[in-house]
């Protein structure tokens, strides 16, 4: 492939933030990192994901999809690509095929690989047979989107950040007749935004990464659009030409963005959370004090952990259990299929220490099946619970494998995944 660094040479000085970026003089930056995305907009009338009322087509694009890869290497080689996608989910088949071909093109393992969808429900139902050719192009666009981030590897430096952003409101109100889909404005929610900050050796802004916790759920219409997330990083990139902005979507499952249902707020919602992340950068402070620079080792986690079936002769379910650690200052978790925001909350503040990495919890992530209810959920019922009647120990399951993951790549670099077993 093209060796192409034309989003490098676009990042001149844009959000420059002295003593966060830049490494001091005379020592290389302890990262590289490199950074790509391309359009992934169907080019003819496909189903839509999301809404099961909605039997249509797609009429055209009010806002064109994307996929993005973020690709950063320690300075022992140990790497890690995110890949974020305006995409419903990221289905087992797209994963396996996706995770398979970068390990063999680029042999970058799969526990090194996240893969994590922003929720749109104005993407393509890219699973259905009438969208195999479809699938088969994403597939291979998402594979020579990580080889071109690998190959823009650069020298870079990392730091962490977070501010707030407070449209995600809970979306689980109780009722006399049970819990219904309904604006709860005092249900639990997770208004943190985090802030992965890739910098140039001169400390020139290269690519965010960051995260929300909310349905990507403004819009239900029949046009093609990547929602709050897709207008988040439009705005970003716009105000900062060359830069590459990616979405980690968070423990939203409960969440709904308020007021929805028309494009306007898509909008708002996407302009706000585009601002909380200038405020995590600290735009325009002098002297920032919130940037938490990143050291390595990098280390990646990817396993699974069971989960049982309420329902008679049902399997248990692989679920997917990631964790990249960035030394001791911060650990990105990634969790598989629709998570409620509990798990976020719990899993902050049961490994939050003092001087310890800061906890980034991210769901969405390298399968989509169904929601994942906390244990709390699955006994109040309601919609999150219904969808799939899982045992009550899938709390304590997920809880207790992040734990294992958590403490175990600080140690040491994991072993690849056995077969089958990612
Ligand atoms: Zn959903």
């Amino acid at each position: 492939m093209k060796k192409t660094v034309l989003g490098w040479l676009f990042a001149v000085v844009l959000v420059y933030v002295p003593g966060a970026g830049a490494a001091p003089d005379g020592q290389a930056p302890p990262w590289k990192a490199g950074a790509a995305s391309a359009v992934i907009t169907p080019q003819r009338p496909l189903p839509m994901a999301g809404y099961a009322g909605r039997k249509e087509p797609a009429e055209g694009a009010a806002q064109e999809l994307f996929a993005k890869a973020l690709a950063i290497e320690d300075q022992d080689g140990n790497r890690v690509v995110f890949l974020t996608m305006d995409l419903i989910g990221v289905i087992g088949r797209l994963r396996t095929t996706v995770a398979e071909q970068v390990q063999q093109k680029y042999q970058l393992p799969p526990h090194a690989l996240v893969m994590n969808a922003s929720h749109t429900h104005c993407g393509p139902a890219y699973g259905r047979d009438e969208a195999k050719d479809y699938f088969d192009s994403l597939a291979a666009k998402l594979v020579e989107l990580v080889g071109t981030s690998l190959e823009r590897l650069e020298p870079a430096s990392l730091a962490y950040c977070l501010a707030r952003c407070g449209f995600a409101m809970n979306r689980r109100t109780p009722t006399e007749s049970g819990y219904q889909n309904h604006p709860n404005p005092d249900g639990p929610v997770d208004h943190t935004v985090p802030v992965l900050r890739v910098a140039a050796a001169g400390g020139e802004l290269r690519a965010v990464l960051f995260g929300y916790a909310c349905h990507n759920t403004t819009m239900g219409f029949r046009q093609w659009l990547g929602d709050y997330a897709g207008y988040a990083q439009e705005y970003f990139e716009k105000d900062h030409a060359g830069t590459v902005a990616l979405f980690l979507m968070g423990c939203g499952a409960d969440q709904n963005p308020y007021p929805r249902s028309q494009i306007e707020y898509a909008q708002k919602h996407g302009r706000s959370l585009a601002t909380a992340i200038e405020a995590a950068l600290e735009t325009g402070q002098k002297t920032p004090r919130h940037q938490r620079p990143l050291a390595g080792p990098l280390r990646c986690a990817l396993e699974t952990v069971d989960l049982e079936s309420a329902t008679p002769n049902r399997p248990d379910f692989p679920y997917p259990v990631q964790v990249v650690r960035f030394g001791n200052d911060l650990s990105i978790i990634a969790l598989g299929n629709e998570v409620v925001v509990d798990y976020a909350l719990r899993l902050k503040r049961e490994l939050a220490e003092p001087s310890g990495p800061a906890i980034w919890v991210a769901g969405y992530s390298n399968t989509y099946d169904d929601y994942i209810p906390s244990k709390r959920v699955l006994e109040e019922g309601g919609y999150e619970a219904k969808c799939c009647p899982w045992k009550a120990t899938l709390e304590e399951r997920i809880v207790g494998k992040v734990h294992e993951l958590y403490g175990r790549p600080a140690a040491a670099p994991p072993a690849a995944p056995a077969e089958g077993k990612q």
